[in-house]
């Protein structure tokens, strides 16, 4: 009997050693398999024992009746980042990383009923934070891919939530790792104000893993071998943040809950000077580096006669007619009539769009993004306001890409122009 015993005994003490062999050859196998790889990368050490034991909590952006962005080919977002997710996952596991997806199917959460929610995208988006905040997560990973009108742009960028300790040191970690492993790539990891990022209370990023509107990217994120690289990148991104973090040279607290839906400190704003009689209409940059705004001024057809309504609306008009004739510069919005009504309240306008304006974001985070900003930016350039707020048909906490939910009066970014300076704690 006490052979048995002591036999049971040794068996439990060798098996968790046989684990931790296990994950460490793991380990060390990865890290072989990186230093063989004969790029001009300098591996960062992996510490195991600040990646194993972590839970991760991995968003597959869209599903189900939501798409997102679609490409030329048919291709639909929500399908790439649900293999993604998963081949993500498979990386996390193996190093003992515990997972939790928000989805593993093709399913979105928009009948979800999620207290205060107005919209089927708020509470599908809703219904993801709250499951990232139950879950007690270190982590957030939300995979996404992009879109923009014009097929020129291309490559991968991570975005994160400036109030949210650790969200930018692992967006710049994961944008280094995709950098790196993926090839020539200016872009940097940029704050936004996607709701998944304010709302979540763990460190969180969002991942554009690449551009749908531009050919040669939707072939690459079209084939499986290509999504194993951005999956390895994105994982040794993490891993790569994670040790960081464990050395004590990233951010770890942990914001309270809500924290990032609460008013924020905005900087001093300042357009460029504005003379009589001419408008400043903001217009995407045609440069493939980062996700700017470029001013370009020119005169109102009558001047500034008439009233502030008036003269806005020909500043709706102009800038729906999109950039002068030659101009190197790209419309973020499309041509026609889509402004259904136009309110101005002091220092704050309330503008109703057509749902239609969607059909030319195509579900892309950039072409969103930029939609507002060049909205925004133009009509408070112009008329000297401190906000405005967007309805689709008219409906509140509605979302033009599904990204950013209108749920508050925008602030204009003017520094996303060439003449100001990035605010990032904005
Ligand atoms: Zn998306």
């Amino acid at each position: 009997m006490i052979t048995k015993k002591k036999f049971v005994w040794l068996n439990i003490v060798w098996r968790r050693e046989y684990l931790l062999a296990i994950i460490l050859l793991i380990f060390l196998g990865f890290f072989y398999g990186w230093t063989r790889r004969g790029q001009p990368v300098e591996a960062p050490l992996l510490l195991p024992s600040a990646i194993s034991g972590k839970t991760i909590i991995i968003d597959a952006g869209h599903g189900g009746t939501d798409p997102g962005a679609v490409g030329r080919s048919g291709l639909e977002e929500k399908t790439i980042t649900l293999d993604l997710a998963k081949r993500l996952k498979r990386y996390f596991s193996r190093v003992g990383v515990y997972v939790i997806m928000t989805r593993e199917r093709d399913i979105d959460y928009s009948q979800m009923p999620e207290a205060g929610a107005l919209t089927k995208k708020r509470r599908d988006l809703l219904y993801r934070v709250r499951m990232a905040n139950e879950s007690k997560a270190d982590l957030l990973l939300s995979i996404h891919v992009n879109s923009f009108p014009q097929s020129i742009w291309s490559g991968a960028q991570c975005f994160y939530d400036s109030k949210t300790p650790g969200s930018k040191a692992l967006a710049e970690a994961i944008q280094e790792s995709l950098v790196t492993r993926l090839g020539p790539n200016r872009r940097k990891a940029k704050s936004v104000d996607y709701l998944i990022l304010k709302a979540t209370t763990m460190p969180s990023v969002t991942v554009e893993v690449g551009f749908i509107s531009n050919p040669r990217e939707e072939e690459l994120l079209a084939d499986p071998e290509y999504r194993e690289k951005l999956a390895e990148a994105i994982f040794y991104g993490t891993a790569a943040y994670l040790t960081e973090q464990a050395q004590g040279r990233a951010a770890v607290a942990v914001k309270p809950a809500g924290a990032g839906l609460s008013a924020k400190v905005y900087p001093e704003l300042t357009f460029p000077a504005l003379e009589p009689g001419m408008a400043c209409l903001y217009f995407a940059t045609p440069n493939n580096e980062d996700l700017k705004l470029t001013p370009e001024m020119r005169p109102l057809p009558d001047g500034d006669g008439g009233n502030k309504l008036k003269k806005a609306r020909v500043i709706l008009e102009e800038l729906a007619r999109g950039p002068g004739e030659g101009s190197a510069l790209l419309p973020c919005l499309p041509g026609g009539d889509w402004v259904k009504n136009l309110r101005l309240e002091g220092e704050h306008a309330v503008i109703d769009v057509r749902s239609e304006l969607g059909a030319f974001i195509n579900g892309g985070g950039a072409s969103e993004f930029l939609a507002i900003y060049s909205l925004v930016n133009t009509l408070a350039a112009n008329l000297d306001l401190e906000a405005v707020t967007i309805l689709v048909d008219g409906v509140k906490s509605a979302t033009l890409g599904g990204h950013f939910l209108l749920d508050e009066p925008v602030r204009p970014r003017p520094e996303l122009g060439p003449a100001g300076t990035e605010a990032e704690e904005f």
